[in-house]
């Protein structure tokens, strides 16, 4: 290779000029090289960040994600919805809409005195049409809200059967005492005389009394800011079941959606009411009382102690 004469040339301090140039590229390039190094530590430490922000995003969002509510057992439930004592006008159909937003079929326990003058049937049967329609359970709760262990045997007979008459064509055969009232074991000898003979009335009309085994105390205003919590606690503790709410109350209708959502994050499964009451549809029913799904989901699980759960454990026990 032929070195140009210019570059043999000698620099002013004596140096020839080829290897100032190559002592300078050889710094250019050392400082290239340690940039680029620094660059690439940079980019594998901007990589290590953009992994390290991805993980946190993950957990962030699995952290966002996950219920406050989750069961300590890390289990999920079936629960069903129960609606008592409408139809209440736009409430209800509020309630309607946020189901069918969210794709729920839910069960209206109706009172018949909201059919008993023209001007109610023409404003509350158009709501039972659209909960049919729109595939939601109708039962039965009575025609006046009234404990019908304290009424006379006349009474509490014909306030049941003043209901079904009016809901003829809509309701399933279902009914919901008032309170529970008449379907609860007692051991108050009148009591359970009154509760015995308003139990064999329903079952002669070929009801089937349905009750509940969550209660979310939705009408009580004290007890409103913890419906949500109460809710959740029972459902972990008693492994799922059959929910109370009231579509009466506006309270009841402003936090529908967000409980429902709530439910929904914890992983419970939010089942129309045949889950619990097998031989159920929206119209068909089976005459005997049946808690088949309801048992088979509370295998091996420890109840707590009220008279509602010893009735269920009664039944279940029956039914093995
Ligand atoms: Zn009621």
């Amino acid at each position: 290779m032929k070195i140009p004469n210019s570059l043999l040339e000698k620099s002013d301090k004596g140096t020839p000029k080829a290897i100032i140039l190559f002592i300078g590229e050889t710094k250019a390039f050392n400082l290239l090289f340690r940039q680029t190094h620094s660059t690439l530590i940079l980019l594998s430490e901007v990589v290590k960040m953009m992994k390290f922000n991805a993980i946190l995003a993950l957990i962030f969002s699995s952290v966002s994600m996950a219920s406050d509510f989750s069961c300590p057992d890390g289990k999920t439930y079936p629960v069903s919805l129960t609606f008592d004592d409408g139809p209440a006008g736009a409430k209800t159909l509020k309630a309607l809409d946020i189901l069918k937003k969210n794709d729920v079929k839910g069960t209206f326990f109706v009172l018949g005195e909201n059919f008993d003058s023209e001007e109610k049937r023409k404003a509350n049967y158009p709501i039972l049409e659209r909960m049919k329609r729109e595939g939601h359970t109708i039962g039965s709760h009575t025609f006046n809200h009234i404990p019908h262990t304290a009424v006379s045997t006349e009474r509490a007979f014909s306030n049941i059967d003043r209901a079904t008459e009016l809901l003829k064509g809509y309701m399933a055969p279902i009914v919901r005492l008032p309170y529970g009232d008449g379907s609860f074991a007692t051991s108050k000898p009148e009591k359970k005389l009154a509760s015995e003979k308003v139990m064999k009335h329903i079952k002669e009309k070929g009801l089937t009394h349905v009750g509940w085994s969550i209660d979310t105390n939705d009408w009580d205003v004290k007890k409103r800011p913890f419906v949500l919590e109460s809710m959740m606690k029972q459902i972990c503790q008693q492994h799922g079941g059959v929910i109370l709410f009231h579509d009466i109350h506006q309270n009841t209708i402003d936090h529908l959606e967000g409980w429902i959502s709530e439910l929904k994050k914890a992983g419970h499964r939010i089942e129309p009411l045949n889950y619990f009451y097998k031989n159920l549809d929206s119209n068909v029913v089976s005459k005997k009382e049946d808690f088949m799904g309801y048992c088979q989901s509370n295998q091996n699980k420890s109840m707590p102690i009220d008279n509602l759960s010893k009735k269920i454990n009664e039944i279940c026990n029956k039914i093995k």
